[in-house]
């Protein structure tokens, strides 16, 4: 059963160029899911996610996927810097390091991934949060809730081969 997705625009974000979607960083917000939204809503705060995943699993979308959120600050991934330009930020509200994520944002972080896994043929590669991303700086996510996360997306995707399972119908 699908979630819930709800609009909370954010006015925190670069329309151009447009976002590169060549991967995720999943991040955890600390502050309670409406606080979150609301901290996002002000300009002042100057800062975004895309997306703000609920404990029951309900989906805000604040910045629209071809904008670039402004969630990774200084960062680095796989040898490039600014990650906001290619990276979607997908946020857990909550603190992993104090909380395990729910079953529902789980969940619901792969139904949202779903239809871009497929179309911008991601790959485990190109998913990674934000304590990677600027190491020594944020510590978002908690290891073994990335872990827990990524076991998740690879049993339900695959390692990547979404575009020749479509064509040959091989599973991977
Ligand atoms: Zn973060």
């Amino acid at each position: 059963m699908p979630f819930v997705e709800i609009a909370a625009p954010s006015p925190n974000f670069s329309a151009a160029p447009a976002h590169e979607r060549l991967g995720v960083c999943f991040h955890h917000t600390v502050m309670p899911f409406a606080d979150t939204l609301a901290f996002m809503a002000r300009p002042e705060s100057r800062v975004s996610y895309h997306v703000v995943i609920a404990p029951d699993g309900t989906r805000a979308r604040l910045v629209a996927d071809e904008h670039v959120a402004w969630h990774a600050g200084v960062s680095v991934f796989q040898g490039r810097d600014g990650c906001n330009a290619f990276l979607l930020g997908v946020s857990f509200a909550g603190d992993t390091r104090t909380a395990p994520l729910t079953d529902a944002q789980v969940a619901s972080a792969l139904e949202w991934l779903a239809p871009r896994w497929a179309e911008f043929r991601w790959t485990m590669d190109a998913m990674t949060d934000h304590r990677q991303i600027a190491p020594g700086r944020k510590d978002d996510l908690a290891p073994a809730e990335w872990a827990r996360l990524r076991a998740a997306i690879a049993a339900r995707f695959g390692p990547g081969q979404s575009a020749v399972a479509v064509v040959g119908g091989v599973a991977s």
